[in-house]
């Protein structure tokens, strides 16, 4: 997608602090970090959010959800705790129209959130 924030980090047309990437998978630092560990897993095939989501991605989401835990173990908070966070459409705070998962830990995260 021309016109998409994380398509041009994943391209490299923008610059990101990537602390993980596969074929399928790119994991990048968050440019505004809400806590100690603020990491966007974030799919190498543009889709825009979860309600594009098709029955084949079933895989794609499961890898995403696996390399959040995989980072935050890697960090050491797999004991601690983390929270891992797909925000959807406006209400939910959604401002990058391409799927990426929220990997926040290093602090204790209030509940419900704001
Ligand atoms: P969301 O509001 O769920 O769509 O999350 C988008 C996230 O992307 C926000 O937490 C932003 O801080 C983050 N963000 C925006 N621009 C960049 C960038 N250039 N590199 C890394 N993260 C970014
Ligand atoms: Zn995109």
């Amino acid at each position: 997608m021309a016109d998409c924030l994380f398509c041009k980090i994943i391209s490299g047309e923008i610059p990101g602090t990537i602390v993980y990437q596969d074929d399928r998978v790119v994991a990048s630092k968050d440019i505004n970090p809400q806590a100690p560990m603020h990491v966007l897993v974030i799919p190498r095939r543009h889709i825009a959010s979860l309600n594009d989501l098709r029955p084949e991605d079933d895989g794609l989401v499961g890898e995403l959800n696996r390399r959040a835990a995989a980072l935050a173990k890697e960090q050491g908070y797999a004991a601690r705790g983390y929270r891992t966070v797909f925000n959807t459409g406006a209400e939910s705070g959604q401002t990058v129209l391409h799927i990426h998962l929220h990997v926040l830990a290093g602090r204790k995260l209030s509940w419900p959130p704001g």
